[in-house]
C-alpha cells in the first residue's frame, strides 16, 4: 500500500545513507533544481554533462543547430515523386535485366530495414547518452529524416507492386545483408543494458564504437554504395522515380554523417584521454572490416555486373569512401590510396547547395519528371 504520509525520499525512518541522484538528473527526467544557477555555455559538454539538458539556450555547439536548420531546410516527402516512370519500367518484360532487378531488390531490401535500425539507434541508445540540448534537436530532425525514408520504401513496394514480406525481411534472410545489420546491432546492443551508463572511459569509448558504427559506417560507407548502385540506374535513365527519392535521402544523408562526424570529434576534444593508439586502431579495423562487409555485399547483389557499375568498382568506391572517413576522424588510412571511381556521385550531392531547391521541386513535379542528370 501507497503510504501517502511520506513525501520525502529520504525518510528519516530509513537510517541506509541517501540513494545516490537518479541516472534519470543527467538525461533531463530528474528533479528540477530549484536553487541551481543559470546555464553558462562553459558548462555544456557533449557527454557527461551535469548543466541541465532542458535548456537548448545558450547555444554552444553552432554546427548541430546549423544542421538541424538545414534539416528542416531541406524537407521532403516520398509520396511528392512521381513512379509512373517507374511503374511503366518494371512491369515492362525487358525493360531491365535481370541483373538489375536483382540489384534494385537487395538494395531496396537493404534500405528498408536499415532506415529503422539507424532510427532505433538514436532514440533507443544515443539520444539518452548524448547530453546536449543542440545535438538532441538535431537528433530529434533526424529521427523524422528515418521516418521518411523508411516511409519512402513503403511507398517504393506499393508502388512497384513488390512483394513485401520479401523486401523487409532481407535483413535476416540475405546473408549479405544480415552479416552488415548484425555487425553494426552488436555495437547498439551493448548500449541497451539498463545497466551501461557512459563516465568511466571504458563506457564512454563504447558509446564511441557504436558512434562510428552508425553514423560513419552505416551511414557513411553502406549507404554510400547503395545511393551510387540506384544513381548510376538513374544516369541511364531507369528508375527515375526512385532514384530521385535516392538523390533526397542521398542528401539528408550526408548531413547525418557529417553530424556523427563532428559528434566524435567534439567528444574526442573534451575527452582526449578516450582517443588512444589503441582505440584508434580498434576504429580503423572497424572500418576496414565495414569495407570487407561491403564488398561481399556488391558481389551478392551484383554477380555480374552491369554498364557502369560492378562490384569490383563498388569494392573500390568503399576503399576510397573509408580513407576519407579516417582523414574526416583524424585517423590514418586504412587503404591504399585509391581514386574514386564513381566521381559523379559528388554531382549528385550538390543538389544540396542549390538554393531554389523548392522551386525546382515544385516545377519538377509538374511536369511530372525527374532530377536533372547532367
Ligand atoms: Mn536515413
Ligand atoms: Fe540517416
Amino acid at each position: 500500500m501507497l503510504d501517502w504520509s511520506d513525501t520525502s525520499p529520504s525518510s528519516a525512518k530509513n537510517s541506509s545513507p541517501p540513494p545516490a541522484p537518479p541516472s534519470s538528473a543527467g538525461i533531463g527526467l530528474g528533479e528540477i533544481d530549484r536553487a541551481g544557477g543559470r546555464v553558462s555555455v562553459d558548462e555544456k559538454r557533449m557527454i557527461n554533462c551535469r548543466a541541465d539538458v532542458n535548456q537548448l539556450l545558450p547555444l554552444k555547439y553552432k554546427w548541430a543547430w546549423e544542421k538541424y536548420l538545414s534539416g528542416c531546410n531541406n524537407h521532403w516527402m516520398p509520396t511528392e515523386v512521381s513512379m509512373q516512370a517507374d511503374i511503366a519500367l518494371w512491369k515492362s518484360r525487358d525493360g531491365l535485366t535481370d541483373d538489375e532487378r536483382r540489384m534494385i531488390k537487395r538494395n531496396l531490401g537493404f534500405f528498408a530495414a536499415s532506415e529503422s535500425l539507424v532510427a532505433n539507434n538514436i532514440v533507443l541508445a544515443i539520444y539518452r547518452h548524448l547530453t546536449n540540448p543542440e545535438c538532441r534537436q538535431y537528433l530529434l530532425r533526424q529521427a523524422f529524416e528515418e521516418a521518411v525514408h523508411t516511409h519512402t520504401f513503403q511507398y517504393i513496394v506499393e508502388s512497384l507492386g513488390l512483394d513485401e514480406g520479401e523486401l523487409f525481411n532481407m535483413y535476416r534472410e540475405i546473408p549479405s545483408i544480415t552479416d552488415k545489420a548484425a555487425w553494426a546491432l552488436k555495437h547498439t546492443q551493448h548500449l541497451d543494458d539498463p545497466d551501461f551508463k557512459t563516465g568511466a572511459p571504458e563506457a564512454d569509448q563504447a558509446f564511441l564504437r557504436d558512434l562510428v558504427a552508425f553514423y560513419v559506417v552505416f551511414e557513411g560507407m553502406w549507404f554510400y554504395t547503395g545511393f551510387a548502385q540506384i544513381l548510376s540506374l538513374g544516369r541511364r535513365n531507369k528508375m527515375v522515380g526512385v532514384a530521385e527519392q535516392y538523390q533526397y535521402i542521398l542528401r539528408d544523408e550526408s548531413i547525418h554523417l557529417n553530424f556523427g562526424i563532428d559528434v566524435i570529434n567534439q567528444i574526442k576534444i573534451e575527452n582526449p584521454h578516450l582517443w588512444t593508439k589503441s582505440f584508434q586502431d580498434e576504429l580503423r579495423a572497424m572500418l576496414k572490416d565495414a569495407a570487407d562487409l561491403e564488398a561481399a555485399y556488391g558481389r551478392d547483389t551484383m554477380p555480374r555486373g552491369f554498364l557502369g557499375l560492378n562490384a569490383a568498382l563498388c569494392e573500390q568506391y568503399m576503399h576510397f569512401i573509408a580513407n576519407r572517413r579516417c582523414a574526416q576522424l583524424g585517423l590514418s588510412p586504412v587503404f591504399a590510396e585509391t581514386d574514386n571511381p564513381f566521381p559523379w556521385m559528388s554531382e549528385a550531392m550538390d543538389l544540396k547547395k542549390e538554393k531554389n531547391f523548392f522551386e525546382t521541386r515544385v516545377i519538377e513535379y509538374q511536369n511530372g519528371g525527374a532530377l536533372s542528370w547532367d
